[in-house]
């Protein structure tokens, strides 16, 4: 029933002042927790949301008492505080099985990684000095050999990420230009990555060739002219053409490429390494294309992402001829986009474990390695630590972990995950009272369950979740 205009007025008189709101003891308790001014704000955020409710005919003076009987305003405050504990970057347990995650940031790095990046961010580093000569030099003079040696590659160079990297090669090589890509190429990453678009901003023009499932060279050679800057290829990383498909081989482009003088560029995104002492992981991943094979095909540049199947910080990676890679540091854009010492530092001890024989050890890694055999104790272990905790039902059941961030579209990797139900909760509710819990647990729901996938937990992490769990059941 729409509240008549005399009741509207009651309902403004028996609003509450923020000052009156601040005096309440519920209210006074909260002042431990944020500072003054910031409690104040979030009283007057409450107090003037229901002010437009009351105006906008939506809370009538009977409602407002009701409301403030049963102190549904300090509650209102209280979660606005504890929203704030919450907010920012902070440790999160990952149990959905999905390796690398982007909104849980995609790949934890190994600790010796960490550790370098701690101590870079905490010290002064020698990072753009010469440590013989006293002179300025490269700042990823050494990523770029570390990553050659990995790669097989003349040169590399490290930017922000593999959007910067992708960026970087359209702005250089084809900025009031001409880019020829495979229409079966055009591909959007994640939420707002999509070649075309990056293209635009570049100023390189886009040339589609060839149709959605079928490219050959001779689409790509008959397309170019005078002005086309680039031959570029993507790899489709988050979906798969499949049946009556063609494109062109990395090494026909370089070829044609040469033959043509235009500059080429392979996008590979995940950047899959394979190196002595590590568990080999491309064909788990369905076939995904390695960088050294990319690099072997001869093409200028190859760019992929480091904190995909790398396993390292965030960093996008560009790797190829001299030539080339010279050309992308001449670019002055290079100094918006280049990488930080903390990155470079885990990004290179990351490289370096690769070298060392130590490429199992890195987590991404080591979880993608992981067989449903090697999970399955984990996942009863945890079941049965939840089965414990009043209220929840928990058994283990056969699942489904994913490689994740587009490496590897359409695989998924066999895993055993504990099924957890809780007596009173649905499973979408205990999912987001896991998410608020002090370290927040992250899972997937499934036919009105929880599953966890231990094949993403790391080291002290089923304990968190446990606790998580425990959390849940008494929030
Ligand atoms: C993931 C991906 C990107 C974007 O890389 P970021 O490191 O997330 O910036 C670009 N191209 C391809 C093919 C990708 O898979």
């Amino acid at each position: 029933m729409k509240p008549t205009r005399t009741d509207t007025q009651s309902a403004f008189r028996a609003l509450p002042s923020v000052d009156e709101v601040l005096r309440l003891t519920g209210v006074r308790a909260l002042a431990t927790r944020v500072d003054a001014a910031l409690l104040a704000a979030f009283v007057a955020q409450v107090v003037d949301g229901w002010r437009a409710e009351i105006r906008d005919g939506l809370l009538s003076a009977d409602e407002l008492a009701v409301r403030l009987m049963q102190n549904v305003h300090v509650r209102a405050v209280e979660s606005l505080v504890a929203r704030e504990e919450r907010a920012g970057v902070r440790r999160c347990v990952n149990a959905t099985g999905v390796v690398l995650n982007t909104g849980l940031g995609r790949a934890p790095v190994h600790h010796e990684a960490a550790a370098a990046m701690a101590e870079a961010a905490a010290s002064y580093c020698v990072l753009e000095v010469d440590r013989e000569s006293g002179e300025r030099n490269q700042r990823d003079a050494r990523l770029a050999e570390l990553v050659s040696r990995l790669t097989g590659a003349e040169a590399a160079i490290a930017v922000n990420n593999n959007a910067a990297a992708v960026f970087l090669v359209l702005q250089t090589f084809a900025a009031g230009k001409e880019a020829i890509v495979s229409r079966g190429e055009l591909v959007e990453i994640g939420g707002s990555f999509r070649v075309p678009d990056v293209m635009k901003r570049a100023n390189a023009r886009l040339v589609e060739v060839g149709t959605t499932n079928r490219t050959r060279l001779s689409d790509y050679a008959a397309a170019i002219v005078t002005s086309t800057g680039l031959l570029m290829k993507v790899h489709t990383s988050n979906f798969r053409v499949v049946g009556f498909t063609e494109e062109v081989s990395p090494a026909e482009l370089a070829e044609l490429g040469r033959a043509r003088n235009v500059p080429t560029a392979f996008d590979l995104g995940s950047g899959l390494l394979e190196c002595d002492g590590a568990p080999p992981l491309a064909e788990r991943l369905g076939g995904e294309p390695l960088v050294r094979s990319a690099v072997q095909s001869d093409v200028d540049v190859v760019t992929f992402s480091a904190d995909k199947l790398l396993g390292a910080p965030q960093a996008g990676v560009i790797v190829g001829k001299r030539a080339a890679v010279r050309a992308l540091r001449d670019n002055p854009i290079y100094r918006a986009l280049r990488l930080d010492k903390v990155a470079l530092a885990g990004l290179e001890k990351t490289c370096e474990l690769l070298l060392a024989g130590r490429g199992g050890e890195i987590p991404a890694r080591a979880m993608l390695a992981l067989s449903a055999q090697d999970l399955e104790p984990a996942a009863r272990a945890l079941a049965a630590a939840v089965s414990r905790i009043d209220g929840y039902a928990a058994d283990v059941v056969p699942g489904r972990s994913e490689p994740g961030s587009g490496s590897a579209p359409g695989v998924f990797l066999p895993t055993f995950v504990a099924r957890v139900r809780h007596r009173a909760l649905r499973a979408s509710a205990l999912a987001a009272a896991l998410r608020r819990a002090s370290v927040p647990a992250f899972v997937r729901v499934h036919e009105d369950a929880v599953l966890c996938d231990p094949r993403t937990l790391l080291a002290g992490d089923a304990e968190l979740l446990v606790r998580a769990f425990a959390e849940a059941a008494g929030s």
